[in-house]
């Protein structure tokens, strides 16, 4: 995993100089938007292929994959289960992933409420319908890793 990240080519953000600050909304606040606070960006040498992201949806992605999340790149290193503790506009947070970012190796930590999707019928105009189904992680869930 660090080989992997440690190889990569980076330089200053240039939106915010390497601060990793631009100017403040009250959504994101300061966070640059060019490097996602992280002060650098990826460089791909020439002749090299960029880095595509194998997921671009934090709430779908898996252990192992490539996340864009804004404009960062993360390796999915683990996804755990956690205690449902409060709730976000999307649902219950019920998981917690860590990652690798690309930029700078360094590893961080992000919650998600992860609903299990079922394809549940097939509709008269050919389509389908989608059944989600919020998770409640059970005590002995909690802590072990979501293989989804
Ligand atoms: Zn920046």
């Amino acid at each position: 995993m660090a080989s992997a990240t440690s190889a990569l080519l980076t330089r200053r953000c240039g939106r915010c100089g390497g601060s990793g600050k631009y100017s403040f909304n009250l959504m994101d606040h300061d966070r640059c938007y060019g490097c996602g606070g992280t002060g650098r960006v990826l460089v791909t040498p020439r002749g090299q292929k960029k880095i595509v992201p194998t997921c671009t949806d934090y709430q779908k992605a898996l252990t192992g994959d490539l996340l864009k999340h804004g404009p960062v790149l993360y390796h999915v290193e683990e996804i755990r289960w956690v205690r449902l503790q409060y709730m976000t506009a999307k649902g219950w947070i019920n998981q917690q992933l860590t990652l690798t970012r690309l930029v700078d190796g360094k590893t961080v930590q992000m919650k998600r409420p992860y609903e299990k999707v079922t394809l549940l019928e097939q509709l008269p105009n050919g389509g389908t319908r989608e059944t989600r189904e919020m998770i409640k992680p059970s005590e002995e869930m909690i802590g072990q890793l979501a293989e989804v």
